[in-house]
């Protein structure tokens, strides 16, 4: 397949801008953060917008990968994993580089009643050390707010538009197996 490169500079820069994100938060929440290689407990199989696959597939043809040399595990949680590391991470989507981080979002299972909630990894952030309302200024636990977590409603409004400018399509999803196929 062809692709006009140009297509994908807006991804590509919105992958660039999560990974300092990422990097940022990282540094900030300092020994809390454990994640590193071996740990697969983000992984689960996933599908993602046609412009996400479409860079992948374009980077990985520029790259000269060799799909061949992935060995797709379809019991894992994820098909790309491999003795617990990804065989694809370099080219990885953008959610799968949050990975690990806190994540503040807008619940609204409830739309009469939504409530800004965060969602974190437990081998990361124990329940019991986080704070989320006191008032108390000697407390040193950690105290989520907009200045250490991620939004991700942010971050996927972006990622909607750039596919959307892209393809026109806002239901289409493509199982990222599928980045196999030659
Ligand atoms: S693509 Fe890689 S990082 Fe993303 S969920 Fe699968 S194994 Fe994990």
């Amino acid at each position: 397949m062809q692709f006009d490169t140009k297509m994908f500079e807006k991804y590509f820069e919105l992958r660039k801008k999560t990974d300092e994100i990422t990097a940022k938060l990282t540094s900030i929440h300092g020994k809390n953060i454990v994640c590193r290689p071996g740990c697969s407990s983000c992984c689960v199989n996933l599908t993602v917008f046609p412009v996400e696959f479409e860079a992948i597939s374009y980077e990985m043809g520029r790259d000269g990968f060799d799909k061949d040399s992935v060995i797709f595990d379809s019991g894992a949680s994820c098909g790309f994993l491999k003795d617990d590391l990804c065989q694809i991470y370099k080219y990885r989507p953008v959610i799968c580089r949050t990975h690990g981080i806190p994540i503040s979002f807008l619940n609204d299972d409830d739309p009469s009643e939504p409530y800004n909630a965060v969602s974190f990894c437990e081998l990361n952030f124990n329940e019991d050390d986080l704070d989320y309302e006191s008032d108390d200024d000697d407390y040193e636990g950690v105290r989520f707010d907009e200045n250490n977590t991620l939004d991700i409603d942010e971050l996927n409004r972006q990622l909607f538009a750039i596919n959307i400018e892209h393809c026109g399509d806002p239901e289409k999803r493509i199982d990222l197996k599928g980045l196999l196929k030659k």
